[in-house]
């Protein structure tokens, strides 16, 4: 069994990342800028924020993040991405998910330029993605691809089985490994016998949030398993959805959580950034 390394990879990533900022900079005189919208005190919304302004930092983005309350209305916020679709030095616009429960969500992720759509949440991207053209793509299943790619996973043919569905893992990632020639297999809450479908599973990938979903006897020996689900456990231990001690002795490959899918995720909305920022400077020219 061999360890999918996210961190590292996306450490990797980070530096090149970095150093095509430095490049931008001295070509056009711009640097990328991501805007993030962060809605209310969700504590798990407040530490991906920190950890994405970090990210940013670390690469020499400009970034700033609008904290809002969450009794904020559904105009205020709209009025912040109008500004932020038109603000030159922004590139990407990132709304924090989950909102609460008077917010139309759709509509603010219908309201983000599809040029400035960093995260690949809106329909046009969504669009692009399932007709295999070039666009934003949700950073999650992005980052998965990239991990299969290093470690020379080969997709073409192969069975792939998605459990969660999604708009921001579970469907888009399946876009992506269809779009790699495999065969797709996606199963959600309504799935019966999930086993019957896991255990077909060249390659399985669970993204869910439920502790301990996969047990070792639905994966198929050899199989690569991709555990997207950031949990924590009554110890307070960051845990995926797969049972990582009995299902990894079964794998040729899986991704530890964490250090597997978290980073790639970050990973990814740099590049998407940068990415958006090359975009605009051609377009300035
Ligand atoms: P979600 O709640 O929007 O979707 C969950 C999906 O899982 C749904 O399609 C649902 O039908 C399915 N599901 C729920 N229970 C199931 C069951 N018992 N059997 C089969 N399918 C079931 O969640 P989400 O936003 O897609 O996130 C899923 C998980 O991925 C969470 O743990 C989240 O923290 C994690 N996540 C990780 C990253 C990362 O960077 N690693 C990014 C995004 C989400």
């Amino acid at each position: 069994m061999k360890l999918l390394d996210g961190k590292t990879l996306s450490q990797t990533i980070e530096s090149q990342v970095a150093q095509s900022v430095k490049r931008l900079k001295q070509e056009t005189g711009r640097v990328p800028g991501l805007a993030v919208i962060l809605v209310g005190n969700d504590e798990a919304s407040q530490a991906y924020v920190g950890m994405k302004k970090r990210a940013c930092d670390r690469v020499g983005f400009y970034s700033v993040t609008h904290e809002m309350p969450s009794s904020i209305s559904q105009e205020a916020i709209e009025q912040t991405i109008v500004m932020m679709n038109e603000n030159p030095n922004i590139d990407g616009i990132l709304i924090q998910l989950p909102l609460p429960s008077h917010i139309d969500t759709t509509r603010l992720l219908e309201l983000v330029a599809p040029s400035k759509d960093v995260d690949g949440f809106h329909p046009f991207n969504v669009g692009r993605l399932s007709t295999a053209l070039d666009g934003f793509v949700p950073c999650t299943p992005l980052g998965i691809m990239e991990l299969l790619t290093k470690y020379n996973i080969d997709l073409c043919g192969k069975e792939c089985v998605v459990v969660g569905a999604s708009n921001i893992v579970g469907k888009p990632l399946a876009a992506l490994l269809l779009n790699a020639e495999a065969t797709v297999t996606i199963t959600h809450i309504q799935t019966q016998d999930l086993a019957s479908h896991t255990k077909n599973a060249d390659i399985l990938l669970v993204g869910v949030g439920v502790i301990g979903l996969i047990s070792e006897d639905m994966v198929k020996d050899g199989a690569v398993v991709v555990d997207i689900g950031i949990n924590r456990n009554s110890e307070g231990k960051l845990v995926g959805d797969v049972c990582f001690e009995s299902v990894s002795p079964k794998c040729s490959y899986i991704t530890p959580v964490p250090g597997g899918v978290g980073p790639m995720t970050i990973a990814m909305l740099l590049k998407n950034t940068l990415k958006a920022a090359q975009i605009h400077a051609q377009e300035a020219k």
